[in-house]
């Protein structure tokens, strides 16, 4: 530990939109961070102003090739997160979720290291059980434009678990629900950064389908909240564990709340639904409120607020 009792933690992923905002607390919190990145969808402007800090360091690595630093815990967020982003190179895609999590679990088991890993309520794919809670097995499409992610993410969760039996590595999955704040890219194609960025452009809002389908979203502060606490969760709590806002809105409702919020006086135009996009997604929190005494405190109207200030500032 180098004469300092800091912990060091590995945030892959860490320029992204949610492992900059882990990276920036995990900072503030005294930690020591490497924050690793490929910069596929991140970019070290959401990194640049940690860069001054003395327990902060940047790394330029691909979590699909081997990695050797000596650390205390890892967070392995490392994985393209929007459909357009993680279908434009599907078998990288899937490379990224498993190979990366065998690397890092590797990691782990040579350092001793706890790990953490970013999964997703696209393991419940186009669930047939609402809300969805962790004992749900899901109904995901294998050959669809979804799978590289949807199977990378369940075959990055069997071997974490198969790491835990095996090897007895201290784990935690974290099922991530659609997050949205600051720091979303603009081109990013997920509907929070898409509505909004229309909505400031003056252009129509897409609604893909009738906007009848449902997600849950979550403000990046109230994750990164739930993602520390199940790191310094007693070891007993691996998961997984369904992170995310229990707030369930359509698509149709969040498009006509950026319209107000933004005082734009825009259209609403429909779009084909993509592929296999699923109808409904709203989690079961249980597990997190009684196990982490974790729950989202952030409405979506004055989290909207706080990312349409952001987009102003950087469009
Ligand atoms: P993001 O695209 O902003 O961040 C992903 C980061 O991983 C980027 O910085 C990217 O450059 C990096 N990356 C991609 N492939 C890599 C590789 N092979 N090696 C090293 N770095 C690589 O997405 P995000 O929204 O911040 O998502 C972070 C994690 O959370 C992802 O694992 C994602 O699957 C998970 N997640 C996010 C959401 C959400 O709503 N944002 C929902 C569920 C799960
Ligand atoms: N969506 C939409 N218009 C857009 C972008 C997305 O109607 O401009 C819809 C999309 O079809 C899906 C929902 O919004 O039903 C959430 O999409 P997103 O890509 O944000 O995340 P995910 O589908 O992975 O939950």
């Amino acid at each position: 530990m180098s004469g300092t009792t800091r912990k060091r933690v590995l945030v892959t992923g860490g320029a992204g939109f949610i492992g900059s905002h882990l990276c920036e607390r995990l900072v503030a919190a005294g930690d020591d961070v490497i924050c690793l990145d490929n910069y596929f969808t991140g970019v070290k402007d959401n990194i640049a102003a940690l860069l001054p800090q003395t327990n902060f360091e940047l790394l330029r690595h691909d979590v699909t090739f081997p990695l050797y630093v000596e650390v205390d815990e890892i967070y392995n967020l490392a994985c393209p997160a929007s459909p357009i982003h993680y279908q434009y190179d599907p078998v990288q895609t899937t490379k990224t979720s498993v190979h990366g999590a065998i690397n890092m679990l590797g990691l782990a088991k040579r350092t001793g290291a706890k790990i953490l890993q970013a999964s997703t309520s696209e393991v419940y794919g186009d669930p047939d059980v609402h809300p969805q809670a962790e004992d749900y097995r899901g109904n995901v499409n294998a050959i669809g434009p979804r799978g590289c992610y949807d199977e990378g993410k369940r075959c990055a969760e069997t071997l974490f678990f198969d790491y835990y039996r095996q090897h007895n590595l201290n784990i935690r999955v974290a099922r991530i629900f659609n997050t949205y704040g600051p720091r979303m890219r603009a081109d990013d194609g997920r509907v929070v950064s898409n509505f909004i960025v229309q909505a400031l452009r003056g252009e129509a809002l897409t609604i893909y389908g009738d906007g009848k389908q449902t997600r849950s979203f979550c403000f990046v502060d109230d994750m990164i909240d739930g993602l520390v606490a199940l790191m310094a969760a007693p070891d007993t709590e691996t998961g997984p564990v369904n992170l995310g806002n229990p707030d369930e809105f359509s698509i149709r409702q969040l498009a006509e709340l950026v319209i107000e919020l933004a005082g734009a006086k825009v259209e609403i135009e429909t779009r084909p639904l993509p592929e296999d996009d699923p109808m409904q997604r709203c989690p079961d929190i249980t597990r997190a409120r009684e196990t982490l005494d974790w729950q989202p405190s952030i409405k979506l109207r004055d989290g909207l607020a706080d990312t349409i200030s952001y987009f102003k500032s950087v469009l």
